[in-house]
């Protein structure tokens, strides 16, 4: 069958956007960290809409699984194919239209690089925001997917406070277009917003109306040392709420002592726990970020940087931690939020849950402290298998009993599956599939995605 679904899926895309060669399918069927590898029958890489739903269609008929791939940057294995799937890319779909400067929005292909979208908005004098690590791979098509957060969060909020409109290509190929001119629309249910978040298990992106902010003048860093990860979270819940708040990232000196070793970099502050933080507005923002710091307690130990190469530098000592995270191998990633009062109690159990499951890992926990999402990462992490598994269960329940959730940003993706049941309960999960069989009875897209 698949010879004749190939020849089909060439007849639609053309020759040269289809492949089956086993390297190139191994390689489109791992997922980022190296951990989970899956297997796939052909990649396809539509070049229009149209392209997309003849493929969608063409797979619903005969029953075909298809597995959506925007930057392949999940980190919960989201675009690992388990049912040897076409693997539909929408690395061809990278149309940026022109940046409407007076209503601040611009349309692009979901192919698009957030990097790419934010050259975009530069180049208009605008700012888009929402911005990642991954920057230079993840797609706008796979963050509208995932809800990404990221490093802006903090002031701009997460994808779904970007997205305008959308056009999405449903598991049956009728094209989807919820695309208003306009900023205010209540004509029946938000579709739209179905979309955002849903992993791809409902349909694929074509492309997006993004809102674009005004760029600040002015910014300013500070890099804080703290002892105890609960004077940290204090001064957090403080410095959240100012009115020109831009970044407040924690980091650990776990991680910052194997970024050391590994990338050289340079550690300006001391303390086992990190708090960056970053002020932006229209004036100088000097005095601002002096002011905050010193109502907070902490003017005597942070590093503060206002030029732009100071602000790089303590910027890289963030970036590092996401950088380093392979040196030992594939890490072991938890997504988590929690209520900012159980950040420090959670971090202590989870290092001992670690040291019981596996002694030799390194346990470095960074992420997004204003919202309480966080991300618990597991270096040098060398259980597989049922062990894996266990320690799994273990951190999840954990995270349940902290009072988090199964995903924060990150999604569900494949990795995640067994537990949603710890943060949605029976009812819920039963609309969810409702919805899911609404649009794709057959289990077209994403089949190993969200739901077990
Ligand atoms: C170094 C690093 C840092 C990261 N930092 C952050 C962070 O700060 N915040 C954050 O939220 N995430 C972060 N991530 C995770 C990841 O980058 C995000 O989840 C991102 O949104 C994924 O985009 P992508 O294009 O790579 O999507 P993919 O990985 O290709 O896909 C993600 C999911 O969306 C589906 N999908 C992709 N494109 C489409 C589409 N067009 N239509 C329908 N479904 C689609 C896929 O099937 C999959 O289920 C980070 C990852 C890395 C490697």
């Amino acid at each position: 069958m698949i010879d004749d679904v190939v020849r089909r899926l060439t007849a639609a895309v053309g020759n040269q956007h289809v492949s089956t060669d086993a390297d190139v399918l191994r390689g489109r069927s791992i997922d980022h960290t190296g951990r989970y590898q899956g297997s796939a029958s052909a990649l396809v890489r539509p070049g229009s809409t149209g392209e997309v739903a003849e493929v969608l269609r063409l797979c619903r008929e005969v029953r075909l699984p298809v597995t959506v791939q925007g930057g392949r940057t999940s980190l919960v294995a989201g675009t690992v194919p388990e049912h040897a799937d076409v693997l539909l890319s929408t690395e061809r779909l990278t149309a940026i239209g022109e940046v409407d400067v007076a209503d601040r929005r611009v349309t692009a292909g979901a192919g698009v690089t957030a990097s790419d979208l934010q050259r975009a908005a530069v180049a208009a004098g605008l700012l888009f925001g929402v911005d990642l690590a991954s920057r230079d791979t993840a797609t706008i098509g796979g963050m509208a997917s995932t809800n990404a957060g990221g490093l802006r969060t903090v002031r701009y909020g997460n994808m779904a406070e970007q997205i305008l409109g959308l056009e999405i290509v449903l598991p049956d190929g009728t094209v989807l277009r919820r695309q208003s001119r306009v900023r205010r629309d209540n004509t029946g249910y938000d579709l739209g917003a179905l979309f955002v978040g849903a992993e791809g298990t409902l349909g694929v992106i074509t492309a997006l109306d993004l809102r674009l902010h005004p760029a600040p003048a002015h910014r300013a860093t500070a890099l804080c040392g703290f002892t105890e990860l609960g004077e940290l979270v204090s001064a957090a819940q403080t410095l959240r709420d100012l009115d020109s708040i831009a970044a407040l990232e924690l980091l650990d000196a776990r991680g910052c002592t194997v970024a050391a070793e590994h990338l050289g970099t340079h550690l300006p502050v001391s303390g086992a726990w990190l708090l960056l933080v970053e002020v932006a507005g229209d004036d100088d923002q000097t005095e601002r970020l002096a002011d905050a710091l010193t109502r907070a307690g902490l003017a005597e130990t942070a590093v503060v940087g206002i030029d732009a190469n100071a602000r790089q530098r303590l910027w890289k000592v963030r970036e590092a931690q996401t950088e380093v995270l392979g040196v030992f191998g594939p890490p072991l990633k938890f997504d988590v939020a929690l209520p900012l009062s159980e950040v420090a109690g959670f971090a202590a159990k989870a290092t001992a849950v670690v040291a019981r499951h596996s002694p030799a890992a390194i346990p470095v926990l960074f992420g997004h402290i204003a919202e309480g999402n966080l991300h618990f990462n597991l270096m040098r992490c060398d259980v597989q298998g049922a062990a894996e598994r266990a320690l799994q269960e273990s951190m999840m329940a954990l995270i349940a009993g902290c009072g988090g959730n199964v995903s924060s940003e990150h999604g569900v993706g494949s990795r995640k599956r067994d537990f949603v049941g710890l943060s949605r309960d029976d009812a819920d999960i039963a609309a969810m599939r409702a919805v899911k069989e609404t649009f794709d009875p057959h289990r077209i897209v994403n089949r190993a995605v969200l739901f077990a």
